[in-house]
């Protein structure tokens, strides 16, 4: 390829059309006279977009002086092609048409420039979104692969050019733009210029390829809860004969640039999905991260160019210029920093080719060379593979972050005289440290022998010394028959240096006292043992890219003649898939694309590939996750006696008195379920069998479980959407009380009165009511505190009726909302019935029902009553671990001041981003209230779901809640701590940011 022809166009060559040229042109040429114009930001032609008096809008572009015209006669010849209606080769997208002028042309010279018009694409730019993920990562694939398979049958001599975006002459283009960029900038591209230079350019099929699969030129549909569907690609200018693979590298470039810190797994999901349509060939899989490279070098270039050079080009293109300096340094440098040995195997796996051919021979390789013992004095049958994986049992409390917790455990866990092995291709939690956004790599990718320090290494082969980091770890090249892999050890002092060449059973060194390696740190000392298809790979990868990362690191097994390959976890695609078959479809899970989660500690889950992530959600979990007190309870309990409540022991007593001694003295008579639904089915036949009567009040918008008789009360649009429709006539509902969208407005007395309306006609049917069922503070509508006075009004209003008050603090009961431990205290409230669960077991299946003792009398003298496993002993210890935890934690406390930090910051967040209305609720139980419009409080829902779904890629767990589903309900466990809050609401206002911005 000659890069002899190439030029860059400057400021000569751009036009400088203004609106009412614009507007004259098109009057003139295409008839289009009382039309509006608008310029857009474009590169180096001018597009403007016109809207006709009456007509479809369709785009007038203006080429640079340097296009010839027949490059526009071959892009209307490729449109043409493209719209075909019988073909419809691109599917559903659809692409622009050339529209002839009066005089029956496509193309009209106007001075030294081009003008055409085309039809307007439907759509809105992916780049709108800010940001790119996989599914949209999927998306830029899927298009890259429709048209390149679209393009490949088309030839036309105008494509065979010397073109500045033809990525082949990436090198050409820096060297024209070298005066305009800076010595850094020049540095990278050198860089990613060497990568591409050693492309195998005879190797690569070449076709008609369209080069600028950008998130500007992929338009498409975006849904209120983020989720994006390609309706048009637009700007077919850069049309080039040139190597295939352009389109998939522009699209890969594209998603890249929309999160440079995850370009590996995105570039796998473009690639993927590009595949489907357009396979790729081994040879191109190979070289494509070199060329995405060159991609990115090429669009750094030019643009370095365009943007410093080209002074004075139009306002609206200076703007669009800008902002993309900022992107295509970050992800230059992203692509960069990926090792192109790692890349190509992450990219083979996306085409489901054979990922490293080196490695899957690892195992007959080894086998030729018939290792030697690898440490002296020690026989492979004393070395025992243990699980530190995320989800071991060995290492609890957190011990994963401190070695010598690791080694008391790894001591436990094998007999004197052996020696535990951490198993090759886990993912561990030692070392993913306190939580980041960008977490530490988990996979471990060799075996770590944890044996005595000073233990003598020997050559299990005849071996060359390769690399030696000067740490204690060295690279091993074999200098037997065969290509068997590197081996790399670390944790070493070495004996040996850089070209020796020990010999089969030769000192290599000996175990150092420490793990010296960083990259193992906190682990106890251990010989880290891992095989390497090339050089220079980390002791661990990503956990996520598992299959490319274990094929460039093979199990190390053969060489230490013992099992030490973790067994394969499911995957989340297997889970589902099994989920699906079996488990009942109404029975949802949060997000669109789950993930397994394995463990849990105080506020935080981790997830399979050992990623830590902010349970912001979470109102069980009320101590955290996992905690001492409980599993000791538990286990002790379970070990000596589990039955039901029918027998006579000492925890249902202790445990009942604990309970008793939180509430007011009347509420003195406690009786034991497993769940919130059952608590409330309970609480609502103490009030019937105590009145005599069947009529219930509850509130607009509640939920209060699932039995029959609970659900008569539920109004929640999303667990009971035909509520309407299917209540019972004995149910009252009371309008929500809601500050920005209450039916009634925002005072409590409008509210009162359909509380007394609702037990006239409670009595009109004859008896009256038999209860009023709430939440003090209503958790389900989103952490709302109804209007003062409300709740206790209309306590009043029902007890003047002959009715009885049932408080559901299943939710925000328990310390939750920080002031008070009951939520119905701070409302002054005296409530005859109190349901409680949840938060009661820490996620063990409990709650109880509190009430006066009068109404459990005339409970008696109806029927006895009991629940099985409810008031068994092992939930009664349990019950009070808890109990005694959030005392003695002050975690009710804690809720009070991490929730007001909480609030606060939230509330500050709000003053930069209209889309939060309001922030209700108090303490730890918040609701994030997102609106479109503040004046009209219209509910954001399908935003919420979308900032929930991206918060989880910054760490953080949320879900919506909600009549609207448009609150964000934030209900941590209590011990939140306020660098957690930080965290969440610092993740908060990077997804708000990234929404806002333009990619
Ligand atoms: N009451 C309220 C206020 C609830 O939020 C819920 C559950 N979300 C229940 C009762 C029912 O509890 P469970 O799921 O334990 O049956």
């Amino acid at each position: 390829m000659s890069d002899g022809a190439l030029s860059l166009p400057d400021q000569t060559h751009a036009p400088r059309f203004t609106v009412a040229q614009a507007e004259a042109l098109v009057a003139e040429h295409w008839g289009l006279a009382g039309a509006s114009a608008t310029e857009l930001g474009s590169y180096q032609d001018q597009v403007f977009r016109i809207d006709p008096s009456d007509g479809a809008r369709v785009a007038l572009k203006i080429a640079g002086a340097q296009v010839e015209r027949a490059v526009l006669e071959l892009e209307h010849a490729v449109l043409r092609t493209l719209d075909d209606p019988e073909e419809r080769p691109l599917g559903a997208l659809r692409t622009p048409l050339p529209i002839v002028t009066l005089a029956g042309e496509e193309i009209v010279a106007v001075g030294a420039f081009h003008a055409r018009v085309l039809t307007w694409a439907p759509g809105d730019a992916l780049a709108g979104g800010g940001f790119v993920d996989d599914a949209r990562a999927r998306a830029l694939g899927d298009a890259a692969g429709r048209l390149s398979a679209a393009l490949a049958g088309i030839d036309h001599p105008a494509a065979r050019r010397v073109f500045q975006w033809d990525v082949r002459h990436a090198a050409a283009v820096a060297e024209l733009a070298r005066d305009h960029l800076t010595d850094d900038e020049w540095a990278m591209q050198r860089r990613a210029l060497a990568w591409l230079a050693g492309v195998d350019d005879g190797a690569l099929p070449r076709q008609l390829a369209y080069t600028d699969l950008t998130a500007n030129n992929l338009l498409g549909a975006f849904a209120a809860d983020g989720t994006f569907t390609p309706t048009a690609i637009v700007d077919f200018g850069d049309l080039v004969h040139t190597w295939r693979i352009a389109d998939v590298a522009s699209a890969a470039y594209a998603a890249i640039a929309g999160d440079p810190a995850r370009a590996l797994e995105l570039t796998a999901h473009v690639v993927a999905a590009f595949h489907d349509r357009q396979a790729l060939e081994p040879a191109e899989a190979d070289a494509l991260w070199p060329v995405i490279a060159g991609r990115a070098a090429l669009c750094g270039a030019s643009l370095a160019h365009q943007v410093r050079s080209v002074a004075g080009s139009s306002e609206a293109s200076a703007a669009y210029l800008d902002t993309f300096v900022a992107r295509d340094d970050a992800a230059l440098r992203a692509a960069l920093a990926v090792d192109p040995i790692v890349a190509r195997a992450v990219i083979r796996d996306a085409c489901g080719l054979a990922v490293c051919p080196v490695g899957a021979q690892s195992d007959a390789q080894l086998a030729a060379l018939d290792p030697g013992p690898l440490l002296d004095g020690i026989d492979r049958a004393a070395l025992m593979p243990v699980d530190l994986g995320v989800g071991t049992s060995l290492l609890t409390e957190r011990a994963w972050d401190d070695a010598d917790a690791i080694a008391a455990a790894l001591a436990g866990a094998v007999p004197d005289g052996a020696y535990a092995v951490g198993r090759w291709g886990e993912a561990r939690l030692p070392g993913a440290g306190r939580p980041l956004q960008d977490p530490r790599p988990a996979l471990h990718l060799g075996a770590d022998l944890f044996v005595p320090p000073g233990t003598t290494v020997l050559a299990p082969y005849d071996v060359r010394v390769i690399a030696d980091d000067g740490h204690g770890a060295i690279e091993l090249e074999s200098l037997g028959p065969g290509r068997a892999p590197i081996l790399r050890l670390s944790g070493l002092e070495p004996l040996v240096g850089i070209d020796d060449e020990p010999r089969r059973g030769a000192r290599l060194g000996t175990v150092a006292a420490r793990a010296v390696a960083a990259e193992q740190a906190p682990l106890p000392a251990h010989l880290h043992v891992q095989l390497a298809t090339t050089s220079g790979l980390p002791a661990a990868g990503d956990a996520a890219l598992r299959a490319a990362w274990t094929a460039l690191c093979p199990d190390p097994s053969p060489l230490l003649g013992v099992d030490v390959s973790a067994p394969p976890t499911p995957t989340a695609a297997e889970l589902v898939g099994r989920r699906e078959r079996v488990v009942a479809t109404p029975q949802h899970l949060y997000y669109r694309e789950p993930t397994p989660m394995v463990r849990g500690w105080g506020a935080w889950i981790y997830d399979g590939d050992a990623r830590p992530l902010l349970d912001m959600v979470n109102n069980v979990a009320v101590l955290g996750h996992a905690h001492p007190a409980v599993t000791a309870a538990a286990t002790e309990q379970f070990a000596l006696l589990n039955t039901n409540s029918r027998f006579l022991y000492a925890a249902m007593a202790e445990y009942a008195e604990a309970i008793a001694a939180t509430l007011p003295p009347h509420l003195s008579s406690i009786f034991f379920v497993n769940s919130g639904s059952e608590a409330l089915d309970l609480a609502i036949r103490l009030a019937r069998v105590a009145t005599g009567r069947h009529d219930l009040l509850a509130i607009e918008g509640a939920y209060h479980g699932w039995t029959g008789a609970v659900f008569e009360l539920c109004t929640h649009p999303q667990d009971n959407p035909g509520w309407r429709g299917n209540l019972p006539a004995s149910t009252h509902v009371i309008p929500q009380p809601h500050p920005l969208r209450g039916a009634l407005g925002p005072d409590a007395e409008p509210y009162v009165d359909a509380v007394r309306a609702a037990c006239a006609a409670a009595s009109a049917r004859g008896g009256g009511p038999a209860a009023f069922v709430a939440e003090p503070m209503l958790g389900n509508a989103g952490a709302v505190s109804p209007p003062p006075g409300f709740m206790a009004a209309a306590y009043e209003v029902v007890r003047a009726h002959g009715g009885l008050n049932v408080a559901d603090e299943v939710q925000v009961g328990y310390g939750r909302t920080g002031e008070t431990f009951w939520a119905f205290e701070r409302e002054g409230l005296e409530p005859d019935v109190v349901a409680a669960a949840k938060a009661v077991g820490n996620g063990h299946p409990l709650g109880f029902v509190a009430c006066r003792p009068e109404l459990a009398a005339a409970f008696d003298a109806h029927a006895p009553w009991f629940s099985s496993p409810g008031g068994g002993p092992v939930s009664c210890r349990v019950g009070l671990a808890v109990l005694r935890a959030i005392q003695s934690e002050g975690l009710q406390e804690n809720a009070a001041i991490v929730g007001a930090h909480l609030k606060a910051r939230l509330e500050a967040l709000a003053a930069d981003h209209p889309i939060i209305g309001q922030v209700h609720g108090r303490g730890l139980y918040l609701g994030v209230d997102l609106v479109r419009d503040r004046a009209t409080a219209e509910p954001a829902a399908g935003e919420a779901r979308a900032i929930c779904e991206r918060l989880r890629r910054f760490g953080v767990i949320l879900q919506p809640t909600g009549d609207h589903d448009n609150v964000l309900k934030v209900k941590p466990p209590l011990c939140l701590t306020i660098d957690d809050a930080d965290f969440a609401v610092d993740a908060l206002e990077r997804v708000l940011v990234e929404r806002a911005s333009t990619l």
